[in-house]
């Protein structure tokens, strides 16, 4: 067994993890530690992907800030035994769901929001009462160091452990014998870690990507859906899993949309995007290449321009394009934006319903029975009517995928629920016996 395995999991079977003391205590914990390595975290996210202070801040150290407070003040509540209803055939007897920590949980990260994406999880399985051991990205080596580093400092590795390194890392880590793995990534790595998973038959919770729609119906209020739109497509240049994919835009607006996109596009970057100091690079020249290649893909009507020394590119729209080219075959995850044209709703629809389901759609019209048509109609994980990723920062939404986008979600109370075997008990009474379920009973045979 791993060695940080075992001691993780002998630690959990003495039972340290299970009082609501410790738990809160924990939590605390690592509020501190995030202010204390506020500096070095923004620091590593500016070297390895130029995110600024402001996103970085936001995005990613106030967003787990939150979670911990949220998490630090409903956690009395979520720990308790919850009753249920007794039935007339268990009469006489007490029926409660206790909740229960697995024991030991992987937590596997990618890099995109690399502090993010690594401790939201965390909290919630600290929450339940777990041992947890964090494999961050290896795309994103400083943060990587950095959580290692501030970890250590705060928390004993029989509590919480973080282990670097690449897949190699990452597959003999899925070979020991965990209670849980919590999985944030690509689609087909999401595929690998539940077929290894399924051979010890570990419980997962996989958040994938894949292509988020974003429909913008005739009777959208345009400048607002442009401003939104381009905000949840460009933060983190793109790369962010619920970022607006593509957009699917009714014929009649799509001018007026597209001159609306260039005006927030030079109002939120400039006029010259590659030289602003605050726009996220792309995190390595793997991925550069990856997403220039986009650019062959119809027609450039806003951006288009790159710096590879600097693994930056313009944010950028694609008029023209069809749907085979390859900008709508692969997930994009970066700052490139297709549009593509229907003429009915329906239309739309039935488009959308003829691929994977997404993890997120964002749907922009005023019409409450064309919203809710679309509510109906598509199955996706999450996401929101007249804006974009705000979904994702509501403690009280769970988040997360459904079909390819996903299985399993988290946030708030999802997250400790995420975390927790919830063990049915009925405690009987010994005062009386109700005789019906025995063999040679009657009524007990019409009972049950
Ligand atoms: P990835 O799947 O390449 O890597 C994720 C993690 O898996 C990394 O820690 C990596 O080391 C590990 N890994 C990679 N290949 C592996 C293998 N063969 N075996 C075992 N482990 C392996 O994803 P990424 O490039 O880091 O992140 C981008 C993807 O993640 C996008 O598809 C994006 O949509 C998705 N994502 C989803 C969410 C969500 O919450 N649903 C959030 C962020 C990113």
């Amino acid at each position: 067994m791993h060695p940080t395995v075992k001691l993780q999991k002998s630690w959990f079977k003495e039972g340290h993890t299970k009082s609501y003391a410790f738990r809160k205590e924990q939590l605390l914990k690592m509020k501190k530690m995030l202010t204390t390595f506020e500096k070095p975290i923004l620091n590593a996210l500016k070297f390895d992907m130029n995110k600024s202070e402001y996103e970085a801040y936001a995005s990613e150290i106030a967003f787990l800030k939150s979670e911990i407070d949220h998490h630090v003040k409903q956690l009395k509540t979520w720990m308790q035994p919850t009753k249920v209803k007794t039935p007339l055939t268990h009469t006489g007897s007490k029926n409660f769901i206790r909740k229960e920590p697995y024991g030991t949980v992987l937590v596997i990260a990618p890099w995109n929001y690399p502090v993010q994406l690594a401790l939201a999880p965390v909290i919630g399985a600290i929450a339940a009462g777990n041992t947890v051991i964090i494999k961050p990205s290896e795309l994103t080596p400083t943060v990587s160091w950095v959580l290692k580093k501030m970890i250590e400092q705060y928390f004993p590795p029989h509590f919480i452990a973080v282990i670097e390194g690449d897949k190699e890392v990452t597959q003999k880590l899925l070979e020991q014998p965990l209670d849980y793995i919590f999985f944030t990534g690509s689609v087909p790595v999401g595929k690998i870690i539940m077929e290894k998973a399924s051979k010890q038959l570990i419980p997962v919770t996989l958040e994938l990507g894949g292509k988020s729609p974003t429909i913008v119906h005739k009777d959208a209020n345009i400048d607002l859906a442009a401003k939104r739109i381009v905000w949840g497509k460009f933060t983190n240049a793109g790369q962010t899993c619920i970022a607006p994919d593509y957009l699917y835009v009714h014929h009649e607006v799509k001018a007026d949309l597209i001159r609306a996109m260039k005006k927030y596009i030079q109002q939120f970057y400039g006029e010259n995007p590659l030289d602003n100091e605050e726009y996220t690079k792309i995190v390595n020249q793997t991925h550069f290449e990856r997403v220039s290649a986009y650019l062959d893909s119809g027609t450039v009507v806003v951006g288009g321009s790159l710096d590879e020394s600097k693994h930056k590119i313009a944010p950028t729209i694609l008029d023209q394009v069809s749907w085979e080219d390859q900008v709508m075959k692969d997930e994009i995850f970066g700052p490139v934006l297709p549009v593509l044209t229907y003429h009915a709703l329906d239309e739309a629809i039935d488009k959308i319903n003829s691929r994977p389901k997404p993890l997120a759609l964002y749907y922009f019209g005023e019409n409450e029975v064309e919203q809710q048509r679309i509510l109906n109609s598509i199955s996706f994980g999450g996401g929101c009517i007249n804006d974009t990723l705000y979904h994702i920062i509501n403690p009280h939404l769970p988040f997360g995928g459904v079909g390819e986008s996903g299985m399993g979600s988290y946030h708030g109370k999802r997250s400790f629920d995420t975390f927790t075997h919830e063990k049915s008990i009925t405690k009987q009474t010994t005062r009386f016996d109700q005789n019906f379920r025995y063999p040679g009973s009657q009524l007990g045979m019409a009972v049950l």
